[in-house]
This record gives C-alpha cells, sequence and structure tokens, in this order.
C-alpha cells in the first residue's frame, strides 16, 4: 500500500474521503498520534488491529467533535459525566459511558457493554471528525507494545505502507495518552492516569474518585506489554539523587565487566554526571510538563543507539509525576532496583 504524506497546511478532504471508504489515516491530537478510522465500521477498525498488531481484546478509544455525537453513541450521561465534560472536553480525558451497541460494532468495544469516548482538543483532529461526519476510532499510531508515537517520523517507521494516509502535525503537545474515567457505574473509577491528574478530577466532581494501584490491570488491554525499548530498561531508586547516580555508577562499572552496552536515561540536573556514557535527558525535573511530552521519544532514541541495558530513574511526587511514572514502569516490565536491595 502506497501510505500519503499531507503536510499539516493541505487539504484535509482528501484525509476525510479515505476514512469515509474505510480507510486509514494517522492524525496528530494533542497527546500522541493516533490512528484512525470509523469507528462504526467494523471492516475498518478490524485494520487497525491488524496494522498495530493489537491485541482484539483491546477496545479503542472513539474519537468525536461534538456533544450531538456522543449523545448518538451512548445510552445515557451521568451527571457526574456532564460536570467533567464541561470542564475538560475539548481535552485529553477520556470517559467510559454504556453504549449503544446495536451502533457501535463489537469490535471497538472489545465485546464490552461500554465504550470509551474523548472529545479531542487538537484542531487537525477535530477538522478531520468534522468533515467526515464521522466518530473515529483511533489508538496511538505506533506497532503494539512499542513506545507511542509523539512525530510523524516515528509514526512512518512503525506504519509506513501500512496506512492510507498520515497527517504532519508537528509534535505532540501533552506526549502521554488520555486520563481514563469510568463513569458507567455508580462508583467512578480512574482506569488510566495521564495529563488530567486524580486531584483534578475529584476538584471537578467534589468527591472521591476510585484509583486502584497502577499495575493492577483493571482496564482490558492494560495486561499487555506496552511502551518498551529494546533495551533492557531498569529504575534505580534512592532516598537522594546522589545515591542514585552513585548506585547507577556502581551498577554500571559491573556491567562493563561484562562488556555490556550501557546506558542512562535521566534528568537534566543529573546529566553532568554521566559526560562519559551514551545518556539522554527526559527533561528538567522543573518542568514535569517537559518529562511527560518527551517520554516516549526519548523511548524510541533509546533504541536508535542500540543498546542492551539502560538505567533509568523514579519520579517521586504525585500528579502528573504519577502518570509518567505509570508508563515508565510498564517500559521497565517493572523492574526496579532500590538502594537497600544491593547486597
Ligand atoms: P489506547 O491503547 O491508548 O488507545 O487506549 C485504549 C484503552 O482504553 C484500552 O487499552 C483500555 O484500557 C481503555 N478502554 C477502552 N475502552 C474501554 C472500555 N469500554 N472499558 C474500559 N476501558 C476501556
Ligand atoms: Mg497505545
Amino acid at each position: 500500500m502506497n501510505t500519503l504524506i499531507l503536510n499539516k497546511s493541505d487539504k484535509l478532504e482528501i484525509a476525510a474521503r479515505i476514512l469515509e471508504n474505510g480507510g486509514l489515516v494517522v492524525s496528530p491530537t494533542e497527546t500522541v498520534y493516533g490512528l484512525c478510522a470509523n469507528a462504526l465500521n467494523e471492516k475498518a477498525v478490524e485494520s487497525i488491529f491488524w496494522a498495530k498488531g493489537r491485541p482484539s481484546d483491546n477496545p479503542l478509544i472513539v474519537h468525536i467533535a461534538s456533544l450531538d455525537m456522543l449523545r448518538d453513541l451512548v445510552l445515557e450521561i451521568p451527571d457526574d459525566a456532564n460536570k467533567l465534560i464541561n470542564t475538560f472536553w475539548p481535552g485529553p480525558l477520556t470517559l467510559i459511558f454504556k453504549a449503544k451497541k446495536d451502533i457501535i460494532p463489537n469490535k471497538t468495544r472489545a465485546n464490552l457493554d461500554t465504550v470509551a469516548i474523548r472529545f479531542p482538543a487538537n484542531p487537525i483532529m477535530l477538522e478531520l471528525i468534522k468533515i467526515s461526519g464521522l466518530p473515529l476510532a483511533a489508538p496511538s499510531a505506533n506497532t503494539s507494545g512499542k513506545p507511542s508515537p509523539t512525530n510523524i517520523n516515528r509514526v512512518i517507521e512503525d506504519l509506513s505502507g501500512k496506512v492510507d494516509c498520515i497527517i504532519d502535525g508537528g509534535n505532540s503537545k501533552i506526549g502521554i495518552e488520555s486520563t481514563i474515567i469510568d463513569v458507567s457505574d455508580k462508583r467512578i473509577k480512574l482506569l488510566r492516569p495521564g495529563f488530567i491528574t486524580l486531584k483534578m478530577l475529584e476538584d471537578t466532581l467534589k468527591k472521591t474518585v476510585y484509583a486502584p494501584k497502577n499495575h493492577f490491570p483493571i482496564a482490558p488491554g492494560m495486561k499487555y506489554k506496552h511502551y518498551a525499548p529494546n533495551a533492557n530498561l531498569i529504575i534505580v531508586d534512592a532516598d537522594s539523587t546522589q545515591k542514585v547516580i552513585n548506585r547507577m555508577h556502581e551498577l554500571i562499572k559491573e556491567d562493563m565487566l561484562e562488556n555490556r552496552k550501557i546506558g542512562v536515561l535521566v534528568v537534566d540536573e543529573m546529566l553532568d554526571f554521566f559526560e562519559n556514557i551514551p545518556s539522554l535527558s527526559l527533561g528538567s525535573l522543573q518542568l514535569l510538563e517537559d518529562i511527560a511530552s518527551n517520554l516516549f521519544e526519548k523511548l524510541r532514541q533509546l533504541d536508535d543507539l542500540k543498546l542492551e541495558k539502560v538505567y533509568t530513574i523514579y519520579l517521586h511526587d504525585i500528579g502528573l509525576a504519577e502518570s509518567i511514572m505509570n508508563r515508565l514502569l510498564k517500559a521497565c516490565n517493572n523492574q526496579i532496583i532500590r538502594l537497600e536491595d544491593k547486597k
């Protein structure tokens, strides 16, 4: 298949026609790039799973550009959902509703009674939904298991030849996927942390939101390997930055004896301590928003460096730091070396 590349200034009508005909279009969103198809066309949705190599029991998020579209897709909009919609839409928040099952195909919902819906804030994505008039199923535009793409080069690496069209929209602003909250039940649950934090949700709802532990897979699809770079990525943690740096150096020395290709993925404040070692920075600890938006691209750059083992850090703050750690822990397959682990 020939993949058409559209520049953001190109006419989006071409991409909209492709979607109407059941094709695949990659569009920028404010979170990460999305692999879009008509959410109501079962065959089109099937090709998303094929292009990504995504397990079929992992449901898709449906993207809309109006509240009329929402009403067409869901059985009810609870009061709490309305509060969240008024505060955070358009934006990086996905809500789970009871689905109109006769309208949304099983494939899109992975046979669940519910459906995940988001009203994105990126103008290109919104325009694409509006011109096509279609709700768009859009998971991240990467091969399943790899870090999500935040620029067009990484999309091309994974999906060139597998999709009909890719739209270039520059670097993704937010860089981690949407927060997911389940409002389909009386007990409101946070299923995936993101740029919109638990505190922001609770402040809006004025009630406690149930937030299960990071690695417990309560949302379908969360049990799968995610974001993994080729290198074995391991977190090194201690109660001070200096101790983390010292411990990393000890570990690197041991690894060097075995001639391994070692690197570190740290923060600006630590870079000077790793001058002779392949090192990448996630950004400054003072700017967690930057760390979030750099994270997936840095994981991809680790692959470019062809390293075998990489040591990285743990961010202990609450809020956005927890959302970043949710992704980094998955990328590390939960491997953490804590200082007290030293024999
Ligand atoms: P992504 O892989 O970023 O496209 O996000 C899709 C994720 O949304 C899935 O892996 C699920 O964890 C979650 N999700 C989608 N639909 C539902 C649903 N109906 N109920 C619960 N979680 C859902
Ligand atoms: Mg994804």
